[in-house]
């Protein structure tokens, strides 16, 4: 079950009488679907491979995302489920298991094999998991089979990656010491991994894991004494798997920007114990570092008015980014959803006031944006189009999911996204 918490509720308790209540839309709404995270997972998951069981939508849709993979040997595909399937004509079953078997015969790679659920197979009421533990019990050891939904169906394209990772929570091993362990979950590019892993030894913390592993055979290990650290803000049902499991959340907002990086490590090092001196100390050089490199962009962002369409789940931490470390002015702020818990200390840290909208109506949000009249509109490539056909300038929400912008390092390039469509603009109008 899902565990995402409405937060109307406590908009009005918690929020304080000063703000404006958090807008929640249910109508037609311009995201991708869960799939998309494919995308993303199979490049961090070096051994895993992604089986979609779908239709032709969803292999265009894997292959027009991904597109450059089509150079490549490619660790994800898909099995169509075509008209026989559909009719009820063929055992999907047995075909399934014959494409897997083809599949490891073919690729001894494979040490993990998602079979990814779509609108179809939901539609038909293909049960993957019965599918995934026949299968698990045919290649194992050698490979594990497991399942979950990337389908379209009332979901939006982060929860792939949710969904992905709690199907692995299960596969994890139980820790065995009583020592505090650290564990960072949600899916980071290698080389944002490599930069926190150094910055957490040099604070002295060195008993952690990554949640995904690169490899399957380094899955972490998780208990009581698991401290558990969100890389990102669309992970509720992982984080509650593991919570199940005995792990405790570090209250923290998400690694973006400086301000948004340096709390997120000093979180971590309040919870496992190390001396705040020293783990601020440790992380001076790359907090000036990033705060130097964030002032170009804040010069010619400061004072721009931006509008936040829900897509990526991403839009708080990114809205209390571009407000506070680049002088942004948040017109509107949409989410598909906003998390109770998980997003308390972002919400904190937005300017007083803000407008928060969870869901979408797109038409009304869209007469909203208008009405706002900003400078930049983040949003979904559906809306981008006619939006910057009507003069605006759009930024694409899902390479902001696709980049590495995570960390110290990362702040000017998370910030050169904001500021790369309105310099465009400047120089096609001169
Ligand atoms: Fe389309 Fe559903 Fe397939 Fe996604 S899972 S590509 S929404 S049919």
């Amino acid at each position: 079950m899902n565990a995402r918490i409405p937060i109307h509720a406590l908009a009005t308790s918690d929020a304080g009488c000063a703000e404006p209540p958090v807008l929640r839309e249910r109508g037609q709404r311009e995201v991708f679907c869960g799939l998309t995270g494919i995308v993303w997972l199979h490049r961090k998951m070096q051994d895993a491979f992604f089986l979609v069981v779908g239709s032709r939508t969803c292999a265009h849709l894997l292959q027009s995302a991904a597109g450059v993979m089509i150079f490549a040997e490619p660790r994800f595909a898909t099995a169509i489920i075509d008209e026989r399937d559909l009719a009820g004509l063929a055992d999907v079953h047995e075909e399934l298991d014959q494409v897997v078997q083809r599949l490891l015969a073919r690729r001894p790679d494979i040490r993990v094999l998602f079979l990814v659920g779509s609108c179809p197979s939901e539609v038909i009421k293909l049960d993957l998991s019965r599918a995934a533990e026949r299968l698990s019990h045919l290649h194992a050891p050698q490979v594990r089979v497991l399942n979950y939904s990337g389908s379209g169906i009332e979901t939006t394209f982060t929860e792939g990656e949710d969904a992905c990772l709690a199907a692995l929570v299960p596969q994890m091993p139980a820790t065995t010491g009583s020592e505090a362990e650290l564990l960072v979950v949600g899916s980071l590019a290698d080389v944002v991994e490599d930069q926190f892993r150094r910055l957490l030894t040099a604070m002295g913390i060195t008993r952690c894991g990554f949640l995904p592993s690169r490899r399957a055979a380094d899955l972490p290990a998780v208990g009581p004494h698991t401290r558990l650290l969100l890389a990102q803000p669309f992970l509720a049902t992982t984080a509650k798997a593991l919570e199940d499991r005995g792990a405790r959340r570090i209250p923290a907002p998400y690694p973006l920007g400086v301000e948004g990086t340096q709390a997120w490590l000093m979180a971590a090092a309040e919870a496992m114990g190390v001396d705040p001196i020293r783990a601020d100390t440790a992380l001076a050089p790359a907090r000036q570092r990033a705060t130097q490199a964030l002032a170009a962009s804040r010069a010619r962002l400061a004072g721009k008015r931006i509008f936040f369409f829900p897509d990526s789940q991403l839009e708080v931490p990114l809205a209390r980014f571009v407000a506070r470390e680049l002088g942004m002015v948040l017109t509107e702020v949409g989410s598909p959803y906003l998390h109770a818990t998980h997003l308390d200390e972002e919400r904190a840290l937005l300017p007083p006031g803000t407008q928060l909208s969870e869901g979408q109506d797109v038409e009304r949000q869209l007469d909203r944006c208008r009405a706002a009249a900003p400078d930049l509109v983040v949003c979904g490539l559906g809306l981008a189009n006619p939006l910057e056909a009507e003069g605006y300038a759009t930024k694409w929400s899902i390479e902001l999911v696709f980049t590495p912008i995570q960390g110290f390092e990362q702040a000017a390039d998370l910030a050169a996204l904001f500021d790369r469509p309105l310099q465009r603009r400047a120089r096609l109008a001169a």
